[in-house]
């Protein structure tokens, strides 16, 4: 593409209402225009990352068997209505009427449309397994839109669906999406982690999400340094320590602690470690009493654990200062299960710690030399804890480590709850009508984009692994438009390695070399060759990687032929 014919602006400055880089840099290089919250055009120079993320989706889609199809955007309420997930998706289902007053639904998501084909087309167990996917928009009314097309309203998503006779079945289809999904993210170069979306404590894996490691992203992700083993850190099992805590050594002792509120204020004023002070936090009960949670005062409260506790009200909430002073006539700084009069229950590694300091129930006070089993009893133990690096992992090999994610893809073994609800049945081995096995299957095709440049971008801009670059090479002509000599090679490249299949954008604009030098790096185009007067005297081109920091020469004479090699090398690399 002559970038002199292409009229897409990009932009010097940050926009202020991009939060993040990827959102701020796909503005900048005009991949991406905002319409309204969470919905956005893509330009051309977007769009083509968008299709070759879609294509390599695609092939490997095929390649595992599955058919592509496409199922309509709208969708009638009534098929919502059979799932029960008519008012069980909440507003983030976009509801509309037809002129006729009947109830349609823009479809989030295609269980309930892929169901009743199933239900339709398919009689018979010699059918199965089959799996149907689709490259297409879905919108969610998000609450928070946010991140640009990370977590937009309208976004691309390959969905799929597998179909199967029995368990077993299932197992081998979601293995088969696991194996696709693995050569995706790896064909893409990007680096990311397959992670327990049940927190993987069962040993099946009934769920998993693909992530893409990236500082920026909104989950953290543990995972083992010896093994495969990543889950949530919210679904994370933490093991319990093994053996037995210290005995008692010190004596039980009120002490005075003014002004102190936090774990860090005690930990530093009695000069011990945050991991020998315990933390309690008054949770609402389920039974309308408030409910005691302790915690070492290194460790932070796990939600979801928490309010998976039948004491505990579910969703988790926090007791108000008021209902704090209310139950323990103290001070929400000062709180300790000792002398407290409700339920406690306290986290497993909590347990272990001997001689401990807690909040007294007194304003301005604190125990130390605290002990489970003599000066309080011993306590009902849960984990309700997150899991923090060092940690072993639930696997049972190596230590778990922590590493932020963002999700781009999700493999779902569903069951029978779709086929069991809308009546989807296959007459089995003995003629016997039987509901089919399913399991589903996304890749958040846009939200690929946005992920692959928060893992890859410097100063300057995107550094675009190649697969999913939007050109693979920029030639840079200097002074095009004086140097006929420059513009006459510059043509000519230009004309034979498009003539080879390279994707090249032709930077031939009237404009300083920084400007162009400045708009190759912010688009983040792998492979960078400059046509310049002074090297043509030499009969050299200059060539640059986009991750390098080294300019070098390129023979005018064999220039085609070497930048495909080098387009080659960084693909068998
Ligand atoms: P999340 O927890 O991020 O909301 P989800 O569990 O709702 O995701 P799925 O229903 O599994 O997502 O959808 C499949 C894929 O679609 C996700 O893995 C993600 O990559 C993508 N996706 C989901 N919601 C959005 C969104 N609002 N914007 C862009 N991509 C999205
Ligand atoms: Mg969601």
């Amino acid at each position: 593409m002559r970038l002199s014919q292409y009229p897409i602006n990009t932009l010097k400055e940050v926009p202020s209402d991009a939060e993040v880089l990827s959102h701020q840099l796909m503005l900048r290089a005009g991949l991406i225009r905002r319409l309204a919250a969470g919905i956005y055009t893509w330009l051309p120079m977007g769009l083509r990352v968008l299709r070759k993320v879609e294509n390599i989706v695609r092939e490997e889609m095929n390649r595992a068997g599955a058919h592509e199809l496409a199922m309509p955007t709208i969708q009638p309420a009534e098929l919502w209505a059979e799932s029960k997930r008519l008012g069980d998706y909440g507003p983030e289902l976009l509801r509309l009427k037809d002129r006729h007053d009947r109830a349609f639904v823009y479809g989030p998501t295609h269980e309930e449309v892929i169901t009743d084909i199933a239900r339709r087309e398919l009689r018979s167990y010699k059918q199965l397994p089959v799996n149907f996917y689709q490259i297409q928009i879905k919108f969610r009314d998000e609450i928070r839109p946010r991140f640009g097309v990370m977590r937009a309203r309208e976004f691309l998503m390959k969905d799929a669906y597998s179909f199967h006779i029995d368990e077993a079945s299932l197992a081998h289809g979601y293995r088969l999406m696991f194996d696709a999904y693995t050569r995706i993210f790896t064909r893409m170069e990007l680096k990311f982690r397959a992670v327990h979306a049940d927190g993987g404590s069962i040993g099946g894996s009934a769920s998993q999400e693909f992530h893409v490691l990236a500082d920026s992203g909104e989950d953290a992700i543990a995972f083992s340094d010896a093994d495969d083993y990543a889950a949530n850190v919210e679904l994370a099992p933490a093991v319990a320590a093994a053996g037995a805590r210290p005995a008692p050594v010190l004596p039980l002792t009120k002490v005075h602690t003014p002004n102190v509120k936090s774990i860090a204020d005690v930990a530093a004023m009695l000069k011990v470690g945050a991991a020998q002070c315990l933390k309690t936090l008054l949770v609402e009960g389920s039974d309308g009493g408030v409910v005691a949670l302790v915690l070492r005062g290194d460790h932070e409260l796990n939600a979801i654990k928490a309010q998976k506790i039948p004491a505990v009200a579910n969703p988790l909430r926090m007791a108000s200062a008021e209902r704090i002073r209310q139950v323990s006539g103290s001070e929400p700084g000062s709180i300790g299960p000792i002398n407290f009069n409700g339920r406690i229950i306290v986290d497993q590694a909590a347990v272990q710690v001997g001689d401990f300091i807690c909040g007294a129930n007194e304003k301005d006070h604190h125990f130390t030399g605290a002990n489970w089993g003599r000066d309080l009893p011993e306590p009902l133990a849960a984990d309700i804890r997150n899991v923090v690096a060092g940690d072993p992992s639930p696997s049972g090999k190596g230590r778990l480590q922590i590493a932020r994610g963002i999700e781009v893809g999700h493999v779902f073994q569903l069951g029978r709850k779709y086929s069991h609800s809308m009546n989807a049945t296959v007459l089995d081995e003995h003629s016997k009508p039987t509901e089919m096995f399913m399991g589903c299957y996304g890749i958040g095709i846009t939200r690929v984009v946005a992920a692959a440049i928060e893992q890859n971008n410097d100063a300057s801009g995107i550094l675009w692994p190649e697969p999913i670059a939007p050109f693979q090479v920029v030639l840079i002509p200097m002074a095009y438009q004086k140097s006929q000599k420059v513009r006459e090679v510059s043509d000519c490249l230009y004309r034979d390695l498009q003539a080879q299949g390279v994707e090249v954008l032709f930077d031939d604009r009237d404009a300083r070399p920084g400007v162009k030098f400045a708009d190759a790096e912010l688009l983040g185009i792998p492979h960078r060759v400059v046509v310049g007067e002074r090297g043509l005297e030499s009969g050299n081109l200059e060539y640059r990687h986009r991750r390098a920091s080294e300019s070098s020469d390129l023979p005018l004479a064999d220039a085609p032929a070497l930048i495909r090699a080098k387009l080659g090398a960084m693909r068998s690399a």
